[in-house]
């Protein structure tokens, strides 16, 4: 059994602005003071681990233990299927310090050169820590398809190549709200209601 989330105040451990804010739009219906690791100022932790799981529990420990609040981590990434499930976890790095995501996108599309085989997904692990330093994890996946050129300017990341399957519109030209009812994030982040706060906000 999963522990019920009760505290009044938790912080978002990310410093990247795209997905803090799908993270508080997830989360308002809840009614917590959602802070983000960037207006605290906390440092950001190097993600040494070599899964999602790892990544998310090291920056939710991180910035509970840096802030003494319950703390929401979320490691993510995409997976493509002709590259061996690459980027992966390593989906930010391959957008390099400027973190400039057309130029990750622009890799993924040339290393995938001019194979049949488009199919990606996203994962998304949410790691949840309490001051107390008890967590709980939860996963979520989207699959779909990558185009080239890119299309929209909605979202973040990868959004603009990413087409989920049953949807012909990328994630980037997609309403938000709409977004936020499928992808990756949403999945993990439902069973995440469920087994902490009790089911659907
Ligand atoms: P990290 O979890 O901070 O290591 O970064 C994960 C990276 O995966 C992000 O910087 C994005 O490039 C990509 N990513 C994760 N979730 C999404 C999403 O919902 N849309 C687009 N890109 C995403």
């Amino acid at each position: 059994m999963a522990r019920r989330f009760e505290e009044p105040r938790l912080v978002v451990a990310s410093h990247n602005d795209g997905k803090v804010r799908e993270i508080r739009d997830l989360l308002s219906p809840l009614g917590r003071a959602v802070v983000s690791a960037k207006e605290l100022d906390l440092p950001e932790p190097e993600e040494s681990g070599d899964t999602f799981v790892a990544n998310a529990l090291l920056k939710a420990r991180a910035a509970e233990a840096a802030s003494g609040l319950a703390a929401l981590a979320d490691d993510s990434g995409i997976e493509v299927a002709a590259l061996n499930g690459d980027p992966g976890i390593y989906t930010a790095r391959w957008a390099g310090p400027d973190r400039d995501f057309m130029v990750a996108m622009s890799r993924v599309n040339e290393a995938m050169g001019d194979t049949a085989d488009r199919r990606a997904n996203f994962t998304a692990v949410l790691a949840l820590c309490w001051p107390d330093g008890h967590c709980e994890t939860f996963e979520g996946k989207v699959f779909g398809t990558l185009v080239w050129p890119t299309r929209g300017d909605q979202g973040f990341g990868f959004d603009p190549m990413f087409v989920p399957d049953g949807y012909d519109i990328t994630f980037a030209e997609m309403d938000p709200a709409l977004k936020h009812t499928i992808s990756h994030r949403a999945v993990a982040f439902q069973k995440l209601l469920d087994a902490c706060f009790g089911g659907p906000a």
